[in-house]
């Protein structure tokens, strides 16, 4: 878009002003060219956007509450050894098993929801982690062996460094080609003001969890070839 507004200097205090110009003299024109973000990124940040909307609009009191939500040394990290969902803060200062507090059913224990009941102070689950990790992580044993998985992991990048890349890039292409119809798809529908199908989500969600591993696998495998680079005598 152009010509939307019109600035003029406000000769008392030197300060540029906008103001607004009719909307019949504005020049909108399409140029794909110059986009910079595809149509399945911009339909998933607008789901994305909807069901964060979403679970606002319940809130009457600061909805900002959420958002401010305090991080801890272990968010985001900690995983429920029995349905393997996320390991969160789910009443004050305890951690416990979101997909037993949210009641979800987990497929691979058979569609019952999780029976991990066990919830842990935050303060002493913190104390337990923090104190573990010197001693295991720096001990002479867990150098060795820290050692030994990077040189068989350099080497086994050695193996299939030439080809490996190249694969990685071909699927990604294609993944990428999937996810761009299946958003033109999405858009079309949603422009068109039909109902969404929660299947093409899932599809797109699908392959941008596929895409991400592939990159993610591209992306070690740079690393370890730099550190091959570095370290070959
Ligand atoms: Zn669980």
């Amino acid at each position: 878009m152009w010509n939307r507004r019109e600035y003029r200097k406000n000769p008392d205090t030197e300060k540029r002003v906008a103001r607004p110009n009719d909307r019949d003299d504005w020049v909108v024109r399409e140029q794909s060219d110059l986009r910079i973000v595809s149509d399945a990124l911009w339909t998933s940040v607008k789901k994305r956007q909807l069901e964060v909307e979403q679970s606002f609009s319940h809130t009457t009191t600061n909805r900002l509450n959420k958002a401010h939500r305090p991080q801890y040394l272990l968010s985001g990290i900690l995983e429920c050894a029995h349905c393997y969902g996320p390991y969160a803060i789910m009443a004050k200062d305890r951690y416990g098993c979101t997909n037993r507090k949210k009641k979800l059913p987990t497929d691979h224990l058979g569609g019952i929801v999780c029976t991990n009941s066990k919830t842990i102070n935050r303060f002493e689950l913190e104390e337990r982690v923090v104190s573990a990790v010197p001693d295991n992580l720096l001990g002479a044993d867990n150098l060795d062996r820290i050692n030994r998985d990077i040189k068989a992991a350099v080497a086994r990048g050695q193996q299939r460094a030439v080809v490996e890349p190249e694969r990685l890039r071909t699927e990604i292409t294609a993944i990428v080609t999937k996810q761009k119809a299946i958003g033109e798809k999405i858009a079309e529908r949603l422009m068109a003001g039909h109902a969404a199908i929660p299947a093409l989500d899932h599809m797109l969600d699908e392959l941008e969890h596929q895409r991400l591993t592939l990159a993610s696998q591209l992306a070690r495998d740079a690393i370890n070839s730099r550190t091959r680079g570095d370290t070959t005598p």
